[in-house]
């Protein structure tokens, strides 16, 4: 075999493992493997630069960093869809085609109405060229180094199918996906995204693909648009760009009649709460090529097509109060209070408001009669105003300009929708709720003390801040209201514990904006000391591997703020761990540097949590569940017995304690 060749196959050798594993959810191979045959085609693709290929696995990890989205005119209009929102409408619809056409004889296919971003990617000679976004249906956005990270959308497709053709479809981000990124944020002390179809959507605008690379997106596909004759009906056309490489999902049917449509509409009208993603309707097309060509376009939507819109499940209530809360960064959500109503099966009394512009939008007013939904989404919003309803004498809602819990006046920083309370140090919430971040359980770790008892604490003056723990005295606490002599010292014994903690812990408990675990982690890796820490500039911070910007600034800024320099020399003098110890310095090297270890069973020479320790010292990833990014499995005594099988199917290597010990010695 030529290197060539080589290349080649492995390129296609992995692009059906993609397929696979992304597109029919059913792997093949171990994620090991896997990675060996990247690794092994990236080595040789380096070796060999003149057969460089933008569309191989390997340039999937994203890369490109683009400053301005060129405007792309698109070669075919992408057109909106007419909306249908009852059976008779449907019938309605039937009856104008099938007068236009001149003949009762109409198939259809159904499809979800996947609820997402539109993109148009075109292919040439089989190989993907170029991503677009639907723009205004004209003109779109180039997003193609963004898109050649969604690693369900292949780059090549079989030759069996078409070869220069349009393939439309939609970018989604799964609930799940969408969930994970958010419990991220709150960790992080940053604001959610609201919803996965924006989230879905900006994500295709971020400048730097290897952050979109990152993303949980998928793109389901609905559309084929291409001049090749090959195909006489939609369904087939779909159903074969499946089997080419595309994620068309299972979900769609052929419908005989339009009485079959309609049991499709009620099937996933009850159904669709437990999909996978969200879907705000149906959409429903004449399956025949032919005879959508008959019927062409109106000047907005095709008139071969509609789509039914599900009702989403709607109330209305009215609006008694809006309050305001404060989060422990000082955040400050407008929240609406409601009379209380059934929707979906749960009583809804709240509903949040996200900001001043989201007020402003809706001209919201106490007294108001609302809309209240629940989509996709958890948390149940409002949508609207029902303005024949409103009381004559309503006032317009002016945002709070001081703070609820501490009259501060609010501030907003450019580029923010959120107002703030400066007051951290002063306003009851952020104290409290910086104090239960600090000990938290990822953070300090302090037992005994709950959200509650902090609370009390800071009623009755004892804490303002986190560093007023360490010089709590069980005395103290022994008065206050549902203490007993137990709790109290459980509570000063765990907070004396904790001045064991290691530095990133520590570093992570203070509570810095967008100062997560894992940067916490890189920045004391990096910088080893508190000092170093406060001394470093805005350069010296960016240098450091994942801290961009917006994490620099947070960091000098927190630093630059004398209040917390003093809580932190009080942090040093309570003798918390400031520094990495002199002991793990020593044993820190990066002989496991880029492995990824998971930890499971009994160990004897060391405890679970000083095996993981080790592994991060030197220089290694713990992780907590098997996947094909796992490189090693440390097997201890009685080690899980899913675990293990799932090691086993996808091939990774399994070590024991000694095997480990070695390694690292
Ligand atoms: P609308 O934006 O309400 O006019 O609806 C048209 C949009 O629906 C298209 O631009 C697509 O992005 C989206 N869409 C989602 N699922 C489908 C589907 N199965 N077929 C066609 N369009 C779809
Ligand atoms: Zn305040």
């Amino acid at each position: 075999m030529t290197i060539k060749q080589k290349i080649e196959s492995l390129r296609e050798e992995l692009n059906t493992h993609n397929y696979n594993y992304y597109v029919l959810d059913n792997a093949t191979i171990s994620d090991f493997d896997f990675d060996i045959k990247l690794k092994e085609l990236e080595k040789l693709e380096k070796e060999n630069p003149s057969f460089f290929n933008v569309n191989s696995p390997t340039q999937r990890v994203g890369g490109v960093v683009t400053k301005n989205f060129e405007t792309v005119t698109h070669k075919n209009r992408m057109y909106s869809l007419d909306n249908s929102y009852s059976k008779e409408d449907l019938l309605d619809w039937e009856k104008r085609i099938q007068k236009v056409l001149g003949t009762t004889d109409t198939e259809y296919t159904c499809e979800l109405k996947y609820d997402g971003a539109s993109i148009n990617l075109t292919y040439k000679n089989a190989q993907f060229v170029k991503a677009v976004t639907r723009g205004d249906g004209f003109q779109g956005d180039d997003v193609t180094a963004n898109i050649r990270t969604i690693k369900s959308i292949p780059l090549s497709v079989k030759d069996s199918f078409l070869q220069d053709f349009e393939m439309r479809g939609e970018i989604i981000l799964p609930l799940e996906g969408f969930n994970k990124m958010n419990q991220q944020r709150v960790e992080n002390g940053e604001e959610e995204y609201r919803n996965p179809r924006n989230t879905a959507s900006g994500s295709l605008k971020l400048q730097d693909s290897t952050e979109v690379s990152k993303r949980p997106l998928d793109c389901l596909l609905y559309q084929v648009v291409t001049e090749e004759n090959k195909y006489k009906t939609h369904f087939e056309i779909l159903e074969n760009a499946r089997n080419a490489g595309f994620k068309v999902p299972k979900t769609i049917v052929l419908a005989k009649n339009i009485d079959q449509v309609i049991d499709f509409v009620n099937y996933w009208d009850s159904k669709r709460h437990d999909l996978p993603y969200e879907t705000d309707g149906i959409v429903i097309k004449v399956n025949n090529l032919q005879q959508q060509d008959e019927l062409g376009y109106t000047s907005k939507a095709p008139r071969w097509a509609v789509a039914y819109k599900f009702k989403a499940e709607q109330v209305t209530t009215i609006l008694n109060e809006i309050t305001y809360q404060v989060g422990r960064t000082g955040a400050i959500t407008p929240v609406a209070n409601l009379v209380p109503v059934e929707l979906a099966g749960t009583t809804v009394k709240r509903a949040s408001l996200h900001n001043a512009d989201q007020i402003k939008k809706l001209d919201i007013r106490i007294g108001d009669t609302v809309f209240v939904e629940k989509g996709g989404e958890i948390i149940p919003k409002i949508t609207a105003v029902d303005l024949d309803k409103r009381p004559k004498d309503s006032q317009v809602t002016i945002y709070a300009t001081n703070c609820p819990e501490c009259n501060t006046a609010l501030i907003r920083t450019e580029g923010d929708a959120k107002h703030y309370c400066p007051n951290q140090f002063g306003c009851a919430p952020q104290i409290t709720g910086k104090i239960q971040h600090f000990i938290s359980r990822k953070a300090m770790d302090i037992d005994g003390l709950g959200g509650e008892t902090v609370d009390l604490l800071r009623k009755e003056g004892l804490v303002s801040n986190y560093a007023d723990l360490y010089d709590l005295k069980e005395e103290q606490i022994i008065p206050l209201e549902r203490m007993a002599e137990k709790s109290a010292q459980n509570i000063i014994n765990g907070i004396q514990k904790s001045k064991e903690i290691p530095f990133e812990k520590v570093l992570f408990a203070l509570g810095i904006r967008f100062v997560g675990e894992t940067v916490a982690k890189k920045v004391v890796k990096h910088f080893k000391t508190i000092d170093n820490i406060i001394t470093a500039d805005f350069d010296t911070l960016i240098a450091v591997d994942e801290i961009g910007d917006r994490i620099a600034q947070s960091i000098i800024d927190f630093f630059s703020d004398q209040a917390n320099i003093q809580t932190i020399d009080r942090l040093k003098n309570a003798g918390l761990q400031l520094e990495v110890s002199a002991e793990s310095l020593e044993n820190q090297t990066d002989k496991l540097q880029g492995q990824v270890f998971v930890v499971s069973g009994v160990f004897y020479q060391m405890k679970r949590n000083e095996l993981k320790k080790a592994i991060e010292d030197n220089g290694g990833k713990v992780s907590s569940s098997i996947s094909k990014k796992t490189n090693f499995v440390v097997a201890g005594d009685k080690m899980g017995p899913s675990k293990l099988t799932k090691a086993q199917e996808l091939g990774i290597k399994i070590i024991s304690e000694q095997d480990f010990i070695n390694k690292i010695s």
